[in-house]
């Protein structure tokens, strides 16, 4: 299993783990998009959100509610947003399901229609 997600959560490779409990672990993201931009990744391995079991989603959903109780941990105070990529045209590049969470400054919204 080639999966840097999983390699970050065994140890084999270096990061600081900023929150971590038995359905995820938060972690800075090593390539910013954003003032702050962080990835809350679940521990267990899954591509995409059509590949949750009943458990996974169980998981995501206490997940997903832990990120308003870190508001201040993570400096989310003023406001954040949640971004989850999923196959090709989302451009997703680690293909172990994450949760971005962008924050730390005002967020555009483009639009990203070609005109
Ligand atoms: P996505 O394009 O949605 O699949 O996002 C993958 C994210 O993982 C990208 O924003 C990368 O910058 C980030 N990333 C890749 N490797 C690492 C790493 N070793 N530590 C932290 N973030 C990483
Ligand atoms: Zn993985």
């Amino acid at each position: 299993m080639s999966c840097v997600f999983c390699k970050i959560l065994k140890g084999e490779i270096p990061s600081e783990k900023l929150y971590e409990d038995e359905d995820m672990f938060i972690i800075r993201d090593i390539d910013p998009k954003a003032e702050k931009h962080y990835l809350m990744i679940p521990k267990r391995h899954y591509k995409l959100i059509a590949d949750m079991t009943k458990e996974d989603g169980l998981a995501f959903q206490r997940a997903i509610r832990k990120i308003p109780t870190l508001t201040e941990n993570l400096g989310l105070q003023s406001g954040y947003r949640l971004v989850i990529n999923q196959g090709d045209d989302a451009g997703q590049t680690v293909f172990h399901l994450h949760v971005h969470i962008l924050a730390g400054q005002p967020l555009d919204f483009p639009d990203l229609r070609k005109k």
